[in-house]
């Protein structure tokens, strides 16, 4: 099969992580005997050097004329002043919302050989963990009316509204179930429904989505103060869970600092068709960009994210996952998940040496 991808280097680091990532899926190319044709355009500071925007209309045309979507990460100091509409990430927010991006997924995975690197304590991620994040990006609280004024009493107030709708639920619910379907068909659901009306909808609306569409999966309700003590308690009982836009954002970077590093997690996001954004957690990293120090692995699993999810080659990202997985095992580290005893190396050898193992 052939797939054309569209790469959005963007800033910093960017260009340099996008071109392991691209290495990797070369040489998966070859071995399963795919295509991968890359376009690169330009997005965030880039762009606005190069076009005046941060999101040129050549950009959203050849993303939404793509099989599917590979971001580096934008931003930087140089661009630090501009105004709000003029700011590179305002590209970011541009693109998820042309592409009609509804679901954030973020795995947070702890790899076993780095357990290490985890602020928990070792016997607690020992064996590894991953828990998959799945937020809905585009309702809810962040997205609702919002006020401030003074009430009758001359008291100042804010009020923020929290609404979601049942097809905006069962949307999210699909992409969920679709990803426990390919792996441990167990599907956590968190709310707030012993307080929050909202949560109640919810709550209702995941089972009877789930129970309809998709009968094996097992859905388990969790409340999200209770989910917020179980990460850091038993992190690895969990696989994939749900969430409204404001829980997921919380508790997704709770999950990311159990896994100790920045540079080894990916997230994409997705909406009503295979075509999806997938990308780094981290930023474009200006201290360190252009000294080819950077840890490519976090887009390289965005990559494999990307076979797996919007093309449907669920072995070709596990032919990536454990390349990744054996470069570990041979204590090989870049800077950021070095520790003593273990052999440092560049980032454009680091991807070298995953996609060798492929
Ligand atoms: P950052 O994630 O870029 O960097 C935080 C720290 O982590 C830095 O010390 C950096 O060197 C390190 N780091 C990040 N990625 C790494 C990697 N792959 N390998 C090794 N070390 C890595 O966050 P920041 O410094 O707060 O932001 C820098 C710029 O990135 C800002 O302009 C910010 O707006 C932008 N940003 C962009 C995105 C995105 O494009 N999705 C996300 C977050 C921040």
């Amino acid at each position: 099969m052939t797939y054309n991808i569209a790469v959005l280097d963007g800033d910093g680091i960017g260009p340099e992580i996008c071109n392991g990532a691209i290495k990797v899926l070369k040489r998966v190319g070859e071995k399963f005997g795919h295509t991968f044709n890359f376009r690169h355009l330009l997005i965030g500071g880039c762009a606005i050097d190069a076009t005046g925007s941060p999101l040129p209309e050549e950009t959203v045309n050849a993303c939404l004329a793509s099989d599917s979507v590979l971001l580096g990460a934008v931003g930087g100091y140089k661009w630090d002043n501009l105004p709000g509409d003029k700011r590179p990430e305002k590209g970011l927010l541009g693109i998820r919302k042309a592409m009609g991006l509804y679901s954030n997924i973020r795995p947070a995975k702890l790899w076993k050989s780095l357990a290490k690197a985890s602020p928990l304590k070792y016997e607690l991620v020992k064996d590894g963990v991953e828990i998959i994040i799945v937020r809905e990006l585009i309702g809810g609280i962040y997205f609702g009316d919002r006020e401030r004024g003074t009430d009758k009493n001359g008291a100042e107030y804010a009020l923020d509204t929290e609404k979601y709708s049942v097809p905006e639920i069962e949307r999210i619910t699909r992409i969920a179930c679709e990803l426990a379907m390919k792996r441990s068909k167990k599907l956590v659901s968190v709310d707030k429904a012993n307080v929050l009306e909202t949560s109640r909808l919810w709550r209702k609306t995941v089972h009877e989505y789930a129970a309809k569409n998709f009968p094996e999966v097992e859905v388990t309700d969790v409340l999200v103060d209770n989910m917020a003590m179980q990460i850091v308690k038993n992190p690895a009982q969990f696989d994939v869970v749900v969430t409204s836009n404001i829980f997921g954002d919380i508790l997704s970077d709770e999950a990311a600092q159990v896994t100790g590093s920045i540079g080894m997690l990916a997230s994409s996001s997705l909406g009503d068709t295979a075509r999806g954004l997938y990308e780094p957690i981290h930023g474009s990293a200006p201290d360190i960009a252009g000294k080819d120090i950077a840890n490519p692995i976090a887009t390289i699993l965005a990559a494999a994210m990307m076979l797996r999810d919007s093309f449907n080659l669920t072995r070709e990202y596990d032919a990536i996952e454990s390349a990744i997985q054996k470069v570990l095992d041979k204590n090989i580290r870049t800077a950021d998940i070095m520790e003593e005893g273990m052999i440092k190396v560049s980032g454009s050898v680091m991807s070298d040496l995953i996609a060798d193992v492929i």
